[in-house]
This record gives C-alpha cells, structure tokens and sequence, in this order.
C-alpha cells in the first residue's frame, strides 16, 4: 500500500502550505520559490539582489542546503533575516521545513521572502510551500536542453531566469533552441535573460518589483500531457 502513504505525505504538504500562504498573507509578504540546479547561481543571485533592493525592501531568505551553512553565511552580509536548512539526505524543502524556519524569522517586518531550494530540478517542482511564485533558474552552462528536459519547472515557473549569458560565446549553448523550448512548454512565462557575475540582472529586478508590489498569486497551468514532451 505505498501509494496512499505517498498521497497522504503530499496531502499533509499541501495543508501546511495552505496554512503558511495564510500567515505569509497576513504577514504582507511576497514569497518566492527559487528553483535550480547546483551550481546555477542561485544564492549569487540572492546577494546581488540583496545589495539592489535591501535599501528598498525588507527581505529575509529561508535557505535550504543539504549540508553547510555557506549560503546562509554569504547572505548574511546583507540581510538579518536569514535561516540555513540543512536537509541531510532530503533532496527538497517541504512545507512544514518552511514553517518551522518561519518561526525563527520576523515575517510580519518583510516585504519580500526568497525561500532557495535545495539544488534540484525535480522535485522541489511538486512540493507546495505555501510561495506566491515558482521562480526556474538555469545557466547556459547546463546545456540548452535542460528545460526540454525537465519540463515540469518551466510548466509550473512564474518566470525563468537563464544566468551566465556572459558565458555564451564560450559554451556550446544553442540559445534559440532553448527560447523555443519554453515558449512550446510555457509562452506565459517571461524568460529573464541576466549575468549575475556581470551584474546585468536589470529583467530580474523588473519582474519582481512588478509581482511583488501586485501581489498576486501565480497559479501553475495544468499540466497537457505532449505539450512539455519531445
Ligand atoms: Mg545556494
Ligand atoms: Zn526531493
């Protein structure tokens, strides 16, 4: 009987993540669900954002990490609202890892709170943690297919991020096909093409100014079976 336990895992996910959407509600903050594979510049992308908008906004960021605290320690430069998840062999942040990293940080002070999930492309995707926004973050170090490949996060994504532009003229990244590829799987979802080592992140800036001051929830598309394939 393994798949009613695994439903009943996900039920209670879901609950929880209801009750923290609630509390972020109330709160008044913007949370946003960084999704990406290690080494995508996740965690170099919250601390060049962290330097653009902590003058502006109040942020925290709930960091999850199998092992270290490395990224909680060079986020903390910049924000005091910071907490390190050390998942160990977990290869996600579900929702109640998330509440429980609520409780060590003042929501009800934030404007904005970036939740980096562990280094991942699957199933970070199907975990709820009660977020406004699925945000997809690849690099074109990962090869152009990468989205074609894992579909369900552009499927699910408020917007991609594709870091390391910069890189283009140096790796064989075949960028059309990559653009092709998501407006096949997502047409809706804008496609943020930024540098974070160069400090070119301006769409990304753009685009989370404008959803965090509207606030509004991204709902996923369902899921059209051939639609993300092939
Ligand atoms: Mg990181
Ligand atoms: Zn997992």
């Amino acid at each position: 009987m393994k798949i009613p336990v695994v439903e009943n895992v996900l039920k209670l996910n879901d609950e929880i993540a209801r009750q923290n959407r609630l509390a972020f509600e109330a709160a008044g903050v913007y949370v946003v669900d960084l999704i990406g594979a290690p080494g995508c510049g996740k965690t170099a992308l919250l601390e060049a954002t962290l330097q653009k908008l902590g003058g502006i906004l109040e942020i925290g960021v709930i960091a999850g990490d199998p092992a270290t605290s490395r990224d909680a320690e060079r986020l903390a430069g910049y924000c005091d609202n910071i907490v390190q998840i050390n998942t160990g062999n977990g290869c996600h942040l579900d929702a109640n890892q998330v509440r429980q990293a609520m409780g060590r940080l003042d929501i009800a002070s934030l404007d904005l709170l970036f939740i980096e999930n562990v280094g991942n492309l699957i199933c970070p995707v199907g975990f709820d943690l009660g977020q406004h926004s699925k945000v997809g973050m690849f690099s074109v170090c990962q090869g152009a297919d990468k989205a074609a490949k894992h579909p369900y996060l552009p499927l699910v994504a408020a917007a991609i991020l594709l870091n390391k532009i910069d890189l283009l003229a140096h790796v064989p990244f075949d960028l059309q096909q990559f653009r092709a590829d998501l407006k096949r799987i997502n047409a809706a979802a804008p496609l943020l093409e930024i540098s974070v080592i160069q400090n070119q992140i301006a769409p990304w800036l753009n685009w989370l100014t404008h959803a965090c001051t509207g606030r509004g929830e991204h709902r996923a598309p369902e899921y059209q079976p051939g639609v993300a394939e092939s």
